[in-house]
């Protein structure tokens, strides 16, 4: 049956930025599938690791802030430690940091690249190990399409450049490890009703804008990501490795 290559039974995954958000909807759509969903983020959220607990999904919880390399790989091998294996790596913890390339901040450009781009590398550095030692495994990174196309209106040089890394590397690493049947991919997400995008849909100069260049009249949901990364960490997607998958209700179209 076609439909049993979306299963994920015995599989274990670990999502970063995994309690809210786009993390939510793809940690609930991995674990709905039957996979045991390690969720992390920075800050503890035991009310919503409890609610997908309620709903009868296997999930555990491990606290890490991704813009540290250590925190990063104890966090990929703890998770590891769990079940013995890592099936699943899903980088989606990520920052939006606006502001004129003129007078962004050291402080600020750090903070996006250490989180958006870097904590990428990490992570799945970190994840080969367990994905070589066990026969294969499944990498998904969370670009965006601000790594494709230079986003307007809002000024934000250094996050365009972080996901445009992220694509980058998702390439590199799924060539590299291929042969180790570790298949690597990306989605790049348009508008999604997230915390992120909270400010900019309140921002008159910004919503219309975002509204007039996306041509379905519709604003993204955590769950139109989630469904495309339990494709594409999932067998349906068994010969998809190096692709960025735009979801973004036609925006780059424009
Ligand atoms: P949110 O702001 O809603 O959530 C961000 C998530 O990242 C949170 O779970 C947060 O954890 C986590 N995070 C941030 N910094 C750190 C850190 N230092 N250590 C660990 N976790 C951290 O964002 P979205 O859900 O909208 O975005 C998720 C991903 O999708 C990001 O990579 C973003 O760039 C990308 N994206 C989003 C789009 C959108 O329209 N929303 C469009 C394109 C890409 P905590 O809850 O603990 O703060």
């Amino acid at each position: 049956m076609i439909l049993d290559l979306f299963r994920l039974d015995g599989k274990t995954a670990l999502v970063t930025g995994a309690t809210r958000g786009i993390g939510l909807g793809i940690a609930t759509a991995l674990a709905e599938a039957g996979a045991r969903v390690i969720m992390s983020s920075r800050v503890p959220k035991p009310d919503v690791v409890q609610a997908m607990k309620d709903k009868g999904f296997q999930v555990d919880y491990l606290q890490a802030d991704v813009s540290k390399p250590a925190e990063v790989r104890h966090l990929v091998r703890d998770a590891a430690a769990i079940t013995g294996r890592l099936d699943i790596l899903v980088n989606n913890a990520g920052v939006a940091q606006h502001g004129q390339t003129h007078d962004f901040t050291e402080e600020f450009y750090r903070k996006v690249m250490d989180i958006n781009l870097d904590s990428v590398f990490y992570a799945c550095q970190a994840a080969l190990e367990p994905m070589r030692r066990q026969g294969g495994g499944v990498m998904l990174n969370i670009g965006s399409i601000s790594g494709l196309i230079s986003n307007v209106p809002q000024p934000q040089a250094a996050y365009n450049a972080s996901k445009a890394g992220v694509h980058m590397l998702t390439k590199s690493i799924a060539s590299d490890y291929a042969a180790d049947n570790i298949r690597v991919n990306a989605i790049a997400p348009g508008y999604i009703a997230t915390d992120m995008t909270a400010g900019g849909y309140a921002n008159p100069d910004w919503a219309p804008v975002w509204r007039a260049m996306t041509p379905m009249p519709k604003v993204g949901t955590p769950e139109d990501i989630g469904a495309a990364a339990l494709y594409l960490c999932s067998p349906a997607s068994g010969y998809v490795t190096g692709e960025v998958l735009v979801i973004d209700g036609g925006y780059v179209t424009r």
